[in-house]
Order: structure tokens, then C-alpha cells, then sequence
């Protein structure tokens, strides 16, 4: 296909006169104008069917054949996520200005149509237009969503042809791009190249790292931007902030936190939902509230992660209240909006809640995902309601996925139905290779039943598939420093203390009743050398650690990459009372908030 040019035709008419040609020119930029402005205020309001209506009224005035009425169009289309819609509007301009193609492509890259996004842009190359500095960043973004770098490191090249070597929007673009595509190292190159960087470069490098893992990096390279004096924005700062949420870095965390508001930052909603998931993160549930209650304005982002913050901490009763208040304020809530409040249903075994926010998803226009099946098949299996879970599974409009049958699992783990286990070990055979998550349910669920064999074979037939037993990890802070244990590894400085802490600890939680259980060991060993093991869980070894480095009044928070075990969480229970700490855990899961020999939990995760 080809396209007619033209430059671009702003509202320059011949002023008016008597002439009747003139003035019906004159009437026509009228028109021009108004619709213009209505088009604006539509896109600021996001109302559709009015949108659509002036559409309509525009195709019959024929109007859009001035570029910037059909830039004004494509633009209320895609605020409205609509890219589609874009796409029609950009076919029926007869005469397409580079503004045109701009508006269009960058309609495509923001609503997540990288493909046609960059077969527009290349259609627009061979339409002999020249890209600017704006064309370019929406082509990159687009290979940034494709995670594809090669189509970005072409049209790299490209815009080093044709003199973009130092422009700071196509360099910061091209850092991004890259960085999302999981190519640092060539983000950091061009990161170093650029003679100019503003925030954005900074914050699309510090971003990158952190999206890496590399958290250090991400940090130092914070630090920089400060020492270099760096007008930091709302977004670097709500990167490293989530940096800290990521390394339940709290101390680090709440120093950011000062920062921003000695910036006045405070109050963007942006920042906002990171410091509530950082607090939350770190097992401090009270620091997200009062975050959420200071920041003015939440946005869609800042009530998700609240809502996160609250079903990780189960408290139920807010999630439902928060969930009110969004309806009552207009609030729009999308599909994490829903995994939120199902979470919660699902792990305070709550079936009818759990029913009911399911089925009024449609209702809001949210199209159910796997992901909101896992968590209602989880409630039901949770809740003993297996025959119902596997209803649900089987009345799924797509294939159920490694979380739908994973949750599935769970059920049977808790309520020890390894013939429904086997079942579904078939079905998640029949899947391919699955994460190690799926591996540990399903050797777990055998070994609680007693069937160590078919556990060991289980967990064979799984490595032989080439799935990785995730190692079991928990870690605390203290002293700006992560400490970090593996199951009754002793390669701590502080070992010796840990381990005779643990055993005095062992010898009072005899003297409470405690018995381990067994169970949850999955090796078949003798009892004695069962309970040994289980004794030595990474996070007891934590939490031994801070027992003997804590002063007496801090709070013991301990991060843990997988779930608790049953017979941990009755100990760390009894480690509660007996010691009179508060100690928070956090598991791949959900927190547990120990004191006085009980979990906020309720011993239902
Ligand atoms: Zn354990
Ligand atoms: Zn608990």
C-alpha cells in the first residue's frame, strides 16, 4: 500500500471576509476547531459513546481529511485502550502526515500491539517518511514488549544513519528497550555513550537493573543520580523503592522514603504504591496503610497494591471494605484487582465470597484469566470442596494451566486426596516441563499421605523432565545486610550461637507439648533423623539468628522464597510464646504474624 503526504495542515485559514467562499472557509474552520476541542475534552473525560458519536459526525463532514482531526482521533481511541479503533481512524484519512503515523504507532506500542506497531513502521519507512524523535521511542517500545532486541538493535542502527547518535529521547528509549529485552549490558553501553542523559535515561537504566535482580547495581546507580545532582523523578524513585520491596530492604526502604518527602514525591500516587508494597513487602502492614492514607490521590495502581498488602497479611475484612470503597468512588477494578480479592476469599476460606467476586467480574466488564480460575479452583480445593474444584477446571473456556492444576494440588495436599493428586500429576505431565513450584506440591502431597515411594518416584520421573528442586531459603536483615540461611547449613559466623539457640529453644517446645511432625519430611528416614531435619528448617535457622543479634523489643521479620511447612509454622508458633517475640514471616505465599502462640493466619494458608 501507499500513502499520500502532506505536510502538516494546522488551523492556518485566510482570515474571513464578505467573499461567500471565504466565508464558508471561514464556517469550516469553525467547525475544525470545535470538533477539535470536543475531541480533546472527550479524551480528557474517556467518554466512548460520545467519542463515537463525533466520530460519526466527522466521517460525514468529511473532515478528517485535515491530519490533525484523525491525530486528535487516534489519540482519544487509544487513551480509551482501543487500538483497533486507531488502526480505522488512520485508514480513513485520506492524507497522512508524519503526525499521522506517530499518533497511530505509538496508539499500537502503548496498548500492546508491538507486532502491528512495527508493521506500521515499517509501511511508514517505505511511505518514504522520515521517523522523529518521538516515531522511534514507540518503535523501540514495541520491541521492548516483543522482548525482541534484534528488531530494536536494527532500528538502532537505523537511527544512528540518520543523525539520532545523540538525541537524549531515542537514546533513553533504546537504553529501556534493551533493558526490557534482558540485555543490560548493551543498555549499560548505550547508557555510557549518550553526552546527555535527563531522568529518564537514569531511571530506564536503574529500572533495568532492578528488573535484572541486580539490585546493587540498581542502587549504586541511584546513589549517582543523587551525587550528580541528578532533579530525580517520580518514577526512579518508585524503581528503587521497589528494588527495596524485592530485597525486603526495609531500613534502606524507609531512607527513600524520607527522601521523597523532603522532595514533596510523597504525595504521587506512583511512588505511593511502591512504598505500600514495599512495607508490605517487609511485614510492615501499618507503614502501607499510613501510606495509603496520606497519599491524596490513589490511583488504580496504589489501591492494587494495597489490596495486595492486606490479603498477604489476611486481613479479609479490608480487602472487602477497600473493595467497596473503590465501587462507591468509581474506581474501575481490573483483572489484578480480582486476583487480589479472590486471593484473600480463597485464603481465608471464604467459598461463597470467593463465588460471588468471581461472577462479578463479568459484571465489570473483566474477562476471567487462568489466573482468576487457579484462585477460585484454590478456594474450593482449600476448603475440602475437590469435586467442585474439578467442576470448575473442567468447565474452563481455555486449556487450565500449570497454577489451575497446581492449585488443584494444594487441595489435595491439604486434604490428603492422593488419589485426585495422582490424577492431576497425570494432567500436569501431560503439560510439559512445569516449575519447580508444581514439583514440590506434588512430591509433597505423596510424602503427607505416607506414599514415600511414589514421592521419590515423583520427584525422579520431575528431574529426569529436567526440573530444579528450588532450594529452600530465608533470610532477615540486619545492619543494611541480607543474612541468608539454606536447611541446616552452617555456614554462618554466627553457626555455633544459631545452632545451640535452637537446640535450647527444641528442649522448652518439648516441655510446651510440641511433637514434630513428621509428615512433612520428605525423605524416608528414620523418625528420629526426621525430626532433626525438620528442627533445622532455613527459617528457624533465621529466626535463631535474630534471636541471639535482635534487641528484645524489635520485631523478628523473615522472608522465605517457599511456603512454610506445616510443622515449622507449629514451632514457630511455640518459639512465639515462649520467647514473647513478635515474629513475622513471610513465605512464597502470604505473612504470618506470630505472637503469644498463635498466626494471623489462623493455620489456614
Ligand atoms: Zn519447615
Ligand atoms: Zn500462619
Amino acid at each position: 500500500m501507499s500513502y499520500p503526504l502532506v505536510q502538516e495542515t494546522a488551523s492556518h485559514f485566510p482570515k474571513p471576509s464578505l467573499n461567500p467562499q471565504t466565508q464558508n472557509i471561514h464556517n469550516f474552520e469553525l467547525k475544525f476547531r470545535a470538533i477539535c476541542n470536543n475531541l480533546l475534552s472527550l479524551t480528557q473525560s474517556s467518554s466512548l459513546p460520545k467519542g463515537l458519536s463525533l466520530h460519526a459526525h466527522i466521517i460525514k463532514s468529511g473532515i478528517q481529511i485535515i491530519p490533525l482531526v484523525s491525530h486528535h482521533l487516534i489519540n482519544f481511541y487509544s487513551k480509551l485502550q482501543l487500538p483497533l479503533h486507531s488502526t480505522q481512524v488512520f485508514h480513513e484519512t485520506p492524507f497522512k502526515s508524519s503526525t499521522t503515523w506517530s499518533s497511530l504507532i505509538s496508539s499500537l506500542a502503548q496498548n500492546e500491539q508491538p507486532v502491528l506497531a512495527l508493521s506500521y513502521f515499517r509501511e511508514m519507512l517505505r511511505n518514504g517518511v522520515r521517523p522523529d524523535d518521538h516515531i522511534f521511542p514507540c518503535a523501540t517500545k514495541a520491541c521492548g514488549i516483543l522482548g525482541d532486541y534484534r528488531i530494536g538493535q536494527s532500528i538502532h542502527g537505523f537511527a544512528l544513519k540518520i543523525g539520532f547518535e545523540f538525541d537524549v529521547f531515542v537514546g533513553s528509549s533504546l537504553v529501556d528497550m534493551y533493558a526490557k529485552c534482558g540485555r543490560i549490558e548493551i543498555a549499560r553501553e548505550v547508557f555510557d555513550e549518550m553526552p546527555d542523559r535527563n531522568v529518564v535515561t537514569w531511571s530506564g537504566m536503574i529500572y533495568g537493573y532492578a528488573q535484572m535482580g541486580e539490585d546493587e547495581e540498581a542502587l549504586r546507580l541511584f546513589k549517582l543520580a543523587l551525587s550528580e545532582g541528578l532533579d530525580v523523578n517520580d518514577f526512579t524513585f518508585s524503581s528503587v523503592i521497589r528494588v527495596c520491596g524485592n530485597s525486603t530492604l526495609l531500613e534502606l526502604g524507609k531512607q527513600i522514603h524520607g527522601l521523597c518527602l523532603k522532595t514533596s514525591y510523597d504525595s504521587s500516587s506512583f511512588i505511593g504504591s511502591a512504598l505500600v508494597s514495599l512495607y508490605s513487602k517487609c511485614g510492615l502492614v501499618e507503614g502501607a496503610y499510613r501510606v495509603f492514607d496520606e497519599v491524596p490521590v490513589g490511583n488504580l495502581g496504589m489501591w492494587n497494591a494495597m489490596l495486595i498488602a492486606c490479603a498477604q497479611h489476611g486481613h479479609t475484612k479490608k480487602v472487602f471494605g477497600l473493595f467497596k470503597e473503590m465501587e462507591s468512588v468509581g474506581m474501575k477494578p481490573n483483572f489484578i484487582t480480582f486476583l487480589c480479592v479472590l486471593y484473600a476469599c480463597s485464603h481465608a476460606g471464604l467459598v461463597p465470597e470467593g463465588k460471588f467476586y468471581f461472577d462479578l467480574m463479568k459484571k465489570h466488564g473483566v474477562e476471567p484469566g487462568d489466573q482468576h480460575y487457579a484462585s477460585l479452583v484454590d478456594c474450593l480445593g482449600r476448603a475440602g470442596k475437590l469435586q467442585e474444584a474439578v467442576q470448575v477446571i473442567e468447565r474452563m473456556p481455555m486449556q487450565p494451566t500449570e497454577s489451575v492444576w497446581g492449585a488443584l494440588l494444594t487441595g489435595c495436599r491439604i486434604h490428603k486426596n492422593t488419589e485426585l493428586a495422582a490424577y492431576v500429576a497425570d494432567r500436569v505431565f501431560e503439560l510439559g516441563p512445569v516449575s519447580s513450584g508444581v514439583h514440590v506440591l506434588l512430591s509433597n502431597a505423596y510424602a503427607a499421605a505416607g506414599r514415600y515411594q511414589e514421592a521419590a518416584k515423583a520427584r525422579k520421573v520431575l528431574r529426569d523432565r529436567g526440573v530444579k528442586k528450588e532450594t529452600g531459603l530465608s533470610w532477615v536483615e540486619e545492619g543494611n545486610k541480607l543474612h541468608t540461611f539454606a536447611a541446616g547449613d552452617r555456614c554462618h559466623s554466627k553457626s555455633k550461637e544459631i545452632y545451640e539457640k535452637l537446640d535450647e529453644l527444641g528442649d522448652y517446645m518439648e516441655q510446651a507439648g510440641y511433637v514434630a511432625d513428621t509428615n512433612y519430611v520428605l525423605q524416608q528416614v528414620a523418625g528420629h533423623e526426621k525430626s532433626e531435619t525438620i528442627r533445622y528448617h532455613s527459617e528457624r535457622l533465621a529466626i535463631a539468628f535474630a534471636l541471639v543479634t535482635f534487641p528484645p523489643e524489635r520485631p523478628i521479620r523473615v522472608m522465605k522464597n517457599l511456603r512454610v511447612c506445616g510443622d515449622c509454622h507449629n514451632a514457630i508458633k511455640i518459639i512465639s510464646k515462649c520467647t514473647q517475640r513478635v515474629i513475622i514471616v513471610r513465605d512464597n505465599n502470604r505473612f504470618h504474624r506470630f505472637e503469644d502462640g498463635k498466626c494471623s493466619c489462623g493455620d489456614y494458608w
